[in-house]
Formats: C-alpha cells, sequence, structure tokens
C-alpha cells in the first residue's frame, strides 16, 4: 500500500491551481450546470445553490426544482433556466450527460423524490455532486453508497456523515473512518466542518483553513454545492473543484465577514463576495 499525505491548503497552492478566463472563449467554454433540488418549503436552498453556481463562473446554469418553484426561481436568478421537475417536490430527474449535477439543496426526502432520485443515480455514471437531501436519501439504505458514481463528491456535515457510515469517538477517527469509505467507494469527501477536510479516494487528506463561524448559519453548505459544481463543469478536475471550491468558499466568507461581521453576513452576502476572490486569484 503507498504512503497517504496529509497537506494544509494554501494560497500559494490555490494560485497554481486556479486558471484564469480566456479571453478567446464563449459560453460552452465554461460548462452546464444543473442544481437540483428544493421542495414546498425549501426553494430558498435551491436558490442559494444556483445563484452561487452562476456566480462562480458557469457557462450555462439550470435549476431543476418542483414547479412550486418556478417563479422565485426565475426572478431570483434571470441568468438560470428552469427544468421542472415536479409540483411540491422532485418525482422525476431529467438525465441530460453534458451536464454536471449538483443534488440535494433541499430537495426533501418524499417517497417519490427518493425512488426517482436512486433510479437517476442508478443510470448516471458522471462524476457528480451530493448534499444534504441528496446524503440523506442515499443514508437509508447502505446498498445505495454503491450507486455513487465513481469519482463523485460528497459534502457532508458531521451529521450527515454519520448518517452515511455511523459514529466515530472524536474528529481524527472520522478522517480515518471517511479515508477507508473515500477508497473503498472511489469517491471524494468533503467532511464538512471548522476546518473542512476533503479526502480522495487515494486516501489523501487536504485541511482547509479559510472560512469563519459567520459560516454557521442554513445555506452555508448550499453555496459550498453550488461553487464546486460549478468549477467542475469548468474542467477543474474533482480533486481541483473540491480543494478550490472549499478554499473560495472559505476565502469569500472571511471578506463577507469584514464587511458584515460574523453575526449579520448572510450566505448571500458570501456570494456576494465571489467577485472579490476572483480578483484576487486572477
Ligand atoms: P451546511 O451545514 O451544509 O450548511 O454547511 C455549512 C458550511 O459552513 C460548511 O461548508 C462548513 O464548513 C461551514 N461552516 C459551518 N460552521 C463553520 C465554522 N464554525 N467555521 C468555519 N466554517 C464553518
Ligand atoms: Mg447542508
Amino acid at each position: 500500500e503507498t504512503k497517504t499525505e496529509d497537506f494544509v491548503i494554501n494560497e500559494d497552492k490555490i494560485k497554481d491551481l486556479f486558471r484564469p478566463r480566456n479571453e478567446f472563449s464563449h459560453k460552452g467554454t465554461y460548462g452546464k450546470v444543473i442544481i437540483a433540488g428544493g421542495s414546498y418549503g425549501k426553494i430558498g436552498a435551491a436558490v442559494l445553490s444556483t445563484k452561487s453556481a452562476l456566480k462562480s463562473g458557469t457557462g450555462l446554469t439550470f435549476t431543476l426544482a418542483p414547479k412550486c418553484g418556478y417563479e422565485v426561481l426565475q426572478t431570483s436568478n434571470p441568468e438560470a433556466m428552469f427544468i421542472e421537475g415536479g409540483n411540491d417536490f422532485i418525482d422525476h430527474f431529467e438525465k441530460d450527460d453534458n451536464a454536471v449535477y449538483g443534488i440535494g439543496p433541499g430537495l426533501g426526502t418524499n417517497e417519490k423524490t427518493v425512488k426517482s432520485f436512486l433510479t437517476f443515480l442508478k443510470n448516471h455514471s458522471k462524476p457528480l455532486i451530493l448534499d444534504a437531501d441528496a446524503l440523506n436519501i442515499i443514508s437509508q439504505d447502505s446498498k445505495n453508497l454503491k450507486i455513487i458514481p465513481e469519482n463523485s463528491i460528497i459534502t457532508p456535515h458531521p451529521k450527515e456523515f454519520e448518517r452515511l457510515f455511523g459514529t466515530t469517538e472524536n474528529s481524527f477517527e472520522r478522517v480515518k473512518l471517511a479515508k477507508n469509505k473515500a477508497k473503498e467507494l472511489g469517491i471524494y469527501i468533503v467532511l464538512k466542518d471548522h476546518h473542512t477536510q476533503i479526502v480522495t479516494p487515494e486516501g489523501d487528506v487536504f485541511y482547509n483553513i479559510t472560512g469563519n463561524s459567520g459560516l454557521a448559519k442554513g445555506g452555508s453548505g448550499d453555496i459550498l454545492t453550488g461553487i464546486i459544481t460549478s468549477f467542475l463543469a469548468q474542467n477543474y478536475s474533482e480533486k481541483e473543484a473540491a480543494i478550490l471550491g472549499v478554499w473560495f468558499h472559505g476565502r469569500a466568507a472571511e471578506f463577507a465577514s469584514e464587511k458584515h461581521s460574523k453575526e449579520s453576513m448572510l450566505p448571500t452576502d458570501v456570494i456576494d463576495e465571489f467577485g472579490t476572490v476572483f480578483k484576487e486569484l486572477n
């Protein structure tokens, strides 16, 4: 077995990884994202995740959501297109092999959503981003873990991680378990926490140190999903998209807290700082 290593993500590494936009390009150059999520009462999660994908540089962005979210989605994010997936919750997932999917924010766990999501997942072979209720659905049966497409990125917070893989004594044990699971399943695990860890299918661990407690609010995870999905659609590798995405999210949070305080900053304010982070990288 090859020796695995732990790394702390620093700004030099990020600057190496980041690719500035090419002037000789068009929207097709920057990929197609489909954010799938939202349900009656949780449309905001899909709004935030979609806005985040838009502001992260995606060429074409869609929201696959239930009809009850149509108006708020189209008015909040006029640059994004709408794909209807049901009435009050998603009960069918349109398949598009050219798109990169980010699935889960506000999705809910209605029985019909569960059925159609699992069927979609079984028939999808391209890597995708799974978060929130997509992970909660997978947790319902351990057999579901095996249908996650290889090289996909899952972004559980500690509670979602526990539902997926079981409890651990402490955060060291949790990383160890995440390494084993990432290797076994051939996926990337983004273990969201104060210092988020990105665990690769090779068993390497990258520690992120950007971000702050202003992110400890509903909606913060939804915007991370939008960022990582966007970077993956823009042709960053899964590993790059996860590392760059997590770092970027935290860095934007630092700018947002400077302006608004950790208490008052909202995920929307974090999205508004994406431009500041891109300027810093360019
Ligand atoms: P979620 O629980 O899905 O909304 O995700 C929360 C997001 O905010 C993750 O990206 C966490 O890493 C981040 N976050 C939450 N609390 C903190 C904290 N105290 N310090 C840094 N990041 C945090
Ligand atoms: Mg979340």
